[in-house]
């Protein structure tokens, strides 16, 4: 009989998990909170506009990761895109989805049996291996579990479980920066230079993307992150006014009477900059495999993210 996983997340460290696991003759179900697959690696619409409003871009450095991008770039999934700091073109290419990064995790998705709309609650033990139970109020099981929802999350959910998990302290150790970002429809297209993106080291922005320029939005639209200091200092004022005043700083780069509309949306959870230096933590008091991967462990970001899934699958496999 083929042993059975439930991976708790449906972001690239989730997915890149289940291919490995299903390559190896596994039984796989992934659940997630959110409406689609991705998570952090999101694209969104209004009206026309698209924005990529969580992860902008990856680098690649290690081997594998190289391979896959590879593979997603020949099948027309992800592209590279020529960004540069000043005068300065960074060493390492940088990729993109071919219509927003969220296209990546959705290619990912396909033919993988996935839940949305699926909140874990709480994690138990069985005879054979796991449960866990939804908000929903459903139930799934499987001998062996990977949980890849960011460490905060993470202890929520053991919170709530009765299970004999002492490593606790390792994951209260992983920390993730805020970051409020702004979606801008605009009328014209941004003085941002060519192809599209500025990364900004003075005031309270930290980056602006061009979505026209950068090939994702078939109108001007604009995605403004603010740096982690301000998210942090603002992550709840009101919506309105952080968006007011964080578009009054770059008039030059988006000039005033050139914002249409504009979208605000809060990011707790960002780049996980300190994070658990393996790339998985597996669980030693458990009866049954559990670990726990995601960007919150190894090398951090996207790449990270990948490497954590399929090392922790591959822990399981061996
Ligand atoms: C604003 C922003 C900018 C970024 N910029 C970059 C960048 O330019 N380059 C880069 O490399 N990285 C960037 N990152 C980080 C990058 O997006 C992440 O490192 C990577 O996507 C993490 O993937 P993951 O699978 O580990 O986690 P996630 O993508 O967060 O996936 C975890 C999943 O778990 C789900 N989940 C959470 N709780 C539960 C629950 N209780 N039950 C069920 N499901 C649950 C979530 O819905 C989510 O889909 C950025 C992130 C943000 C937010």
């Amino acid at each position: 009989m083929k042993k059975s996983c439930i991976i708790i997340g449906a972001g690239l460290s989730g997915l890149t998990a289940a291919h490995e696991l299903i390559k190896n003759n596994w039984e796989v179900i992934i659940l997630d909170k959110g409406r689609g697959v991705g998570g952090r690696m999101a694209t969104r619409r209004a009206g026309e506009a698209r924005f990529d409003h969580g992860a902008q871009y990856f680098s690649t450095k290690t081997t594998d990761f190289q391979a896959f991008t590879h593979n997603i770039i020949q099948k027309n999934i992800a592209k590279e895109w020529n960004l540069q700091e000043g005068d300065k073109t960074f060493s390492h290419a940088r990729i993109i989805g071919i219509d927003g990064m969220n296209t990546i995790p959705k290619f990912l998705a396909e033919g993988l049996n996935i839940k949305t709309n699926e909140k874990v609650i709480s994690i138990s033990e069985t005879e054979n291996g796991c449960k866990v139970t939804t908000e929903a109020g459903n139930f799934y099981e499987s001998n062996a579990l990977i949980c890849t929802t960011p460490a905060p999350q993470t202890i929520e959910i053991l919170q709530k479980s009765n299970l004999a998990f002492e490593e606790i302290e390792s994951l209260q150790s992983i920390h993730y920066q805020p970051c409020i970002t702004v979606m801008a429809s605009l009328k014209n297209q941004t003085n941002i230079p060519s192809p599209g993106g500025i990364s900004l080291q003075k005031g309270n922005i930290s980056w602006i993307a061009d979505n026209f320029q950068k090939g994702i939005s078939p109108i001007f639209s604009a995605t403004i992150h603010a740096n982690p200091v301000f998210s942090l200092a603002h992550f709840d004022d009101d919506l309105t006014k952080i968006g007011n005043q964080l578009l009054s700083e770059i008039t030059d780069l988006i000039p005033a009477d050139s914002v249409e509309s504009y979208q605000v949306h809060r990011w707790r959870y960002s780049l996980a900059s300190e994070r658990y230096a393996d790339n998985f933590l597996a669980s030693n008091t458990t009866k049954f495999p559990l670990i726990f991967a995601g960007d919150g462990f190894g090398i951090g970001s996207i790449e990270g993210a990948f490497i954590s899934g399929k090392s922790a699958a591959q822990s399981l496999i061996l």
